[in-house]
């Protein structure tokens, strides 16, 4: 299997890496193989060959290995994290909107 690095800024940009045996994981419906470039550690990208899938070498993800329970809290975690993250733009905002009040009112 082929794959390539698709950083721009990176010496391997472009160029075709084999690898003999790679483990795919099925991650959220989509097949992701956890290869990382050694110069820049960015994902690879797999360029697409003849290899047809039964002789790709797959293991399951851990996520798809879960039971709908324990799926379900993974979700509301992520949910949650996502919350917070927005909650936690809002403050930035609203510090900024106060911030930006006070100064309109200093003016003469
Ligand atoms: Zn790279």
């Amino acid at each position: 299997m082929k794959f390539k690095c698709v950083n721009e800024k990176c010496e391997y940009f472009g160029e075709e890496l084999s690898f003999h045996s790679v483990k795919f994981q099925y991650i959220d419906g989509k097949l992701f193989a956890p290869i990382f470039c050694n110069l820049c550690g960015k994902h690879l990208v797999e360029i697409p060959d003849d290899t047809p899938i039964s002789e790709k070498n797959i293991s399951i993800g851990k996520f798809a290995g879960m039971i709908p329970q324990q799926r379900q809290q993974v979700l509301k975690k992520r949910a949650k994290e996502h919350a917070t993250k927005v909650e936690k733009i809002d403050e930035i905002k609203r510090h900024k909107w106060t911030e930006a009040v006070e100064k309109f009112k200093k003016v003469p």
